[in-house]
């Protein structure tokens, strides 16, 4: 079975509307497949429709933005947390996505404060050219905006050269907590599953604790196959879930076409001894 349980639209920063994206994991071979906007669920309903007038099951996600260890000795780490099965009509939950969402705005303004200074004007207007939710600025639709301007050769260089820790359009945000994320997928029935953990920026024994946090407040499942992530990590996560017994998932952490490393469905499948987070669905 081809499950690939991590994907954005036009509602997030996605390129391709839900529709779109159903169909491409339909060509790709998906047969179970979760749609996860960044911190938003409006595309689910119609996502669902086309997934299943295409023969694919369908599962509810979302991808929240996690600010782990706010605290100034921490200095904050941005981690992204999928929930999946999620019922997307639960208030706690919807309330919580509204309140992260919110922030983005001034962040954003921020952002482009930050650029003209580094001699980039125009990065308010231009990334919202992009952004199809507006409520839903991301660093994604300020890279295609430099890329667009001839700042960029391509989203990864303009993350790299000026959306990134350190570089002139970067804001320091506080998104949910740990505790807030992982509650509100538990709220909505759902079960959060940590988002490409070979991505964040922390040593490995900060990333324990992290796991060990996780693990606390009731997590209990890492993606392993992601787009995100190397061979290498695809191995070492494999060996992180076996340690800490979480369960697995797969996703290809798509956002369209010419922006994404991997198609929905073309990851390798999960090692075969570990347990898939969908294994009792
Ligand atoms: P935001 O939630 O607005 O801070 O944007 C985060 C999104 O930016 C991620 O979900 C990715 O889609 C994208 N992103 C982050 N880092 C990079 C990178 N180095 N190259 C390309 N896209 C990136
Ligand atoms: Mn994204
Ligand atoms: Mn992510
Ligand atoms: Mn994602």
């Amino acid at each position: 079975m081809n499950v690939d349980l991590h994907s954005h639209s036009i509602a997030s920063d996605g390129l391709l509307t839900a529709a779109e994206v159903a169909a491409r994991a339909h060509a790709g071979g998906v047969d179970v497949w979760a749609l996860t906007d960044h911190d938003e669920v409006k595309a689910l309903a119609g996502a669902r429709v086309a997934a299943e007038a295409l023969g694919m099951r369908f599962i509810d996600g979302v991808e929240i933005s996690v600010t782990w260890r706010p605290e100034p000795a921490h200095k904050g780490t941005t981690i992204h947390m999928v929930g999946l099965r999620i019922d997307p009509a639960n208030p706690v939950l919807l309330a919580g996505l509204q309140k992260i969402r919110t922030g983005r705005d001034t962040r954003a303004e921020a952002m482009a404060r930050d650029l003209e200074i580094a001699g980039i004007p125009g990065a308010l207007e231009g990334a919202k050219k992009f952004a199809i939710n507006p409520e839903l600025l991301s660093r994604t639709h300020f890279a295609r905006f430099l890329v667009e301007t001839g700042k960029a050769r391509n989203t990864h260089q303009a993350f790299h050269h000026f959306l990134t820790e350190g570089k002139p359009g970067y804001v320091v945000h506080q998104w949910a907590t740990l505790a807030e994320a992982v509650g509100w997928i538990q709220a909505a029935g759902g079960i959060p599953v940590v988002a490409h953990p070979g991505r964040y920026k922390l040593s490995a024994p900060q990333l324990a604790q992290f796991f060990d946090e996780f693990k606390a407040l009731g997590g209990a499942a890492i993606e392993v196959m992601t787009g995100s992530h190397t061979t290498d990590q695809y191995n070492h996560f494999a060996e992180v879930a076996r340690c800490y017994g979480f369960m697995a998932s797969r996703g290809s952490d798509y956002h369209g076409p010419g922006e994404s490393r991997v198609d929905p469905g073309q990851l390798p499948p999960l090692p075969a001894d570990l347990t898939p987070v969908w294994h009792d669905w």
